[in-house]
């Protein structure tokens, strides 16, 4: 009888393992070992030789990574932006890259250094336009297209199949941001991606306590081989002891995610007509112009980041970032305790937020407190 496919909470309740064969114990044994012994005939023993290439403790986490997305392989590193890196190395100058205008600024930060420093050439597109992307893209040179759905912090919605046809179209390659829509929603290799990135720091270790990151790949081609080369080379791999607390992390991932997008849309569909806000941001709501490709694309919810436009600007915004008393006033997302954060402040002056939007992170806490949080900060202004 064939084996039945079990459902991703099942997958991630038990880290894909539920029970070590060698003891019995229902939790993933650590190996904190840099080096591994050889045999009597100088063999290695098993698959490590050299933590800096790969531990056992990675491993739990990287397989569980790659059956989320439905990938042939992943791949940790020390952080999201050790991973973007990496994969950055795969493209040689004289290539081009295109991206969004508006997406994550660390990684956008990298895109205009190598473009600077190493002749890579690079087109911001707009999201929010849907000819853009296709516009940006030179033919026969464009190496990678880079995307993020939904774009962080306007939650832009890209739709990836279309963007999949057009990097193959051109003979490019369609990476995928997805930290904040995570597989739970969207499996990006499912619509054409050929690698997904996860800042693993946000909702796979969910308790803002690990920095990490995740590639998945489509298929172990001659570009994953390079990624895993350059990860050895440039040493931005993963302690054991975070490696451990990620794939803790996920194992709860599917019930911290499924609150965050529930309480999300509870909040977006609260504070939509707010009488001190411009607009909220949340591809749940049908005002959103990506919705109807999210709901083409994402399943199971919308994720739990949403932006707030408040009326009265930018000295405003800051008023109501520093009067919340359940909402943590700081930056990143993905974690158990809801987070209010000033993008623009974040980012610095040559961030193309706008000045009076507020990004929420929404955790697990009581919904309704955190709505009440939101009323009695956005009060203050009248105050
Ligand atoms: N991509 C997105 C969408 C992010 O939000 C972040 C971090 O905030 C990153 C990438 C970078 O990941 P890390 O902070 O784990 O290096």
């Amino acid at each position: 009888m064939s084996e039945k496919k079990q459902g991703v909470e099942t997958l991630l309740a038990q880290a894909g393992h539920a029970v070590d064969p060698e003891t019995g114990g229902v939790s993933v044994p650590i190996q904190p070992a840099t080096t591994y012994a050889r045999d009597s005939d100088y063999e290695l023993i098993s698959d490590f030789g050299y933590s800096r290439n790969g531990n056992p403790t990675y491993a739990v986490a990287e397989e569980l990574a790659a059956k989320l997305d439905g990938g042939a392989d992943a791949m940790v590193f020390a952080s999201g932006m050790a991973a973007v890196v990496a994969f950055f190395e795969t493209v040689n100058a004289g290539e081009h890259v295109v991206a969004p205008r508006v997406m994550y600024h660390g990684a956008q930060d990298w895109l205009r250094r190598i473009a600077d420093k190493r002749g890579i050439g690079l087109t911001l597109f707009d999201a929010t336009d849907p000819n853009a992307l296709a516009a940006a893209v030179l033919k026969d040179n464009t190496r990678v297209i880079w995307i993020e759905s939904p774009v962080n912090p306007t939650w832009d919605v890209i739709d990836i199949a279309a963007a999949a046809e057009t990097a193959h179209d051109a003979g490019a390659v369609l990476a995928v941001d997805s930290t904040v829509a995570t597989p739970l929603t969207t499996r990006a290799l499912d619509f054409g991606a050929d690698i997904v990135f996860h800042s693993a720091t946000k909702y796979y270790n969910g308790h803002s306590d690990v920095v990490a990151g995740m590639l998945v790949t489509r298929a172990l081609d001659a570009r994953w081989e390079e990624i895993a080369e350059v990860r050895k080379l440039m040493g931005g791999v993963l302690g054991p002891f975070e490696a451990w607390l990620l794939q803790r992390g996920m194992r709860t991932m599917a019930l911290r995610f499924e609150r965050a997008c529930d309480s999300a849309l509870k909040i977006a569909r609260h504070f939509e007509s707010h009488p001190a806000l411009e607009a909220v941001l949340y591809p749940g709501l049908e005002s959103h112009p990506g919705h109807a490709v999210a709901k083409k694309q994402m399943r199971n919810g919308y994720s739990g980041m949403l932006s707030l436009m408040v009326k009265g600007g930018e000295e405003k915004a800051r008023r109501v970032a520093c009067s919340t008393n359940v909402f943590v006033p700081a930056t990143s997302l993905g974690g158990v305790e809801s987070l209010i954060e000033h993008r623009f402040a974040v980012e610095g002056p040559h961030s193309a937020v706008p000045k009076n939007l507020l990004r929420l992170s929404v955790g697990i806490e009581n919904s309704d407190d955190l709505i009440a949080d939101l009323e009695q900060a956005l009060a203050t202004m009248d105050a």
